[in-house]
């Protein structure tokens, strides 16, 4: 059964016609790429899905919800079920490696001093069970802006992962990373969909990264979808 149904979905900002009648759906579990180039509308469609962005015309449906029809408190009800990673981490930098993950818990919006008083004993240990799981057991206290970027994208997974999301948004995860961090950061991707049975959609611009770790990958070009297939397909189309 479809997780994700995104229906003729379009987007206008001011000139430009970011997506054209988009179309697709994501089962439960499934690991699926966005590709295409830079302008491409990539990051607009992910941001559709959780409404940081407004489509104009068109229909989510998420989980059983018509996400554009919901209110500000189901908004936020679908928000905790969607985490989201993003290039450029978007950390607080000033604060800790467990604090950035339990942040996870409260919404991007909140800045908090002495965060880590707020969280029961069971909290915290799952944030310290993640983190582990991520290999960054050693980093736990140390500030972000000590952390390395695969590091720091690591964090960006945890923060994700302890809103215990049905489904993970990951805009450009790897395109401010060195090769062997990518790596890193696609294997822990693809363990959370595999293991865990989140659900990933992934922008990636890396065509051979999509091939290598993805059930499907819908390409997107000039707003619009132009391939919806396996990695198999894809190889046979280029
Ligand atoms: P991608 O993620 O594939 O690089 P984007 O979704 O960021 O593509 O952008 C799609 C198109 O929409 C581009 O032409 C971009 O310049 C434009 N765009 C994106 N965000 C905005 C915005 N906030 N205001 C106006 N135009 C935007
Ligand atoms: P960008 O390239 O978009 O600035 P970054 O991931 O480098 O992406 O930064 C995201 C935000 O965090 C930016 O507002 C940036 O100024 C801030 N930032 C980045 N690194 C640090 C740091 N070491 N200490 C404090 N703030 C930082």
């Amino acid at each position: 059964m479809a997780l994700l149904e995104v229906k003729n979905i379009s987007k206008q900002y001011k000139n430009t016609k970011a997506l054209s009648d988009v179309n697709f759906s994501v089962k439960e579990g499934e690991f699926v790429s966005i590709i295409g180039p830079s302008g491409a509308g990539k990051s607009t469609l992910l941001r559709c899905i959780n409404r940081m962005v407004e489509a104009n015309y068109g229909e989510i449906i998420f989980d059983g919800s018509h996400v554009l029809n919901l209110n500000k408190k189901d908004l936020r009800k679908l928000r905790a079920k969607i985490g989201m990673i993003f290039q450029h981490y978007n950390l607080v930098y000033r604060l800790s490696v467990v604090e950035n993950t339990l942040h996870g818990r409260l919404g991007y919006k909140s800045t908090i001093e002495g965060i880590m008083g707020r969280y029961t004993e069971e909290e915290k240990k799952q944030a310290f069970d993640i983190l582990e799981k991520l290999g960054l057991s050693e980093e736990v206290f140390k500030r972000c802006d000590e952390l390395s970027g695969g590091q720091k994208q690591r964090v960006g997974i945890a923060r994700a992962l302890i809103q215990n999301p049905k489904m993970i948004l990951c805009d450009e995860p790897i395109a401010s990373l060195d090769p062997s961090s990518s790596k890193v950061i696609m294997d822990h991707l693809k363990n959370v969909s595999k293991e865990m049975g989140i659900t990933c959609l992934v922008n990636l611009h890396q065509v051979d990264v999509a091939i290598k770790y993805s059930d499907r990958i819908i390409g997107v070009n000039s707003g619009k979808v132009v391939f919806d297939g396996s990695p198999e397909e894809l190889n046979n189309e280029k």
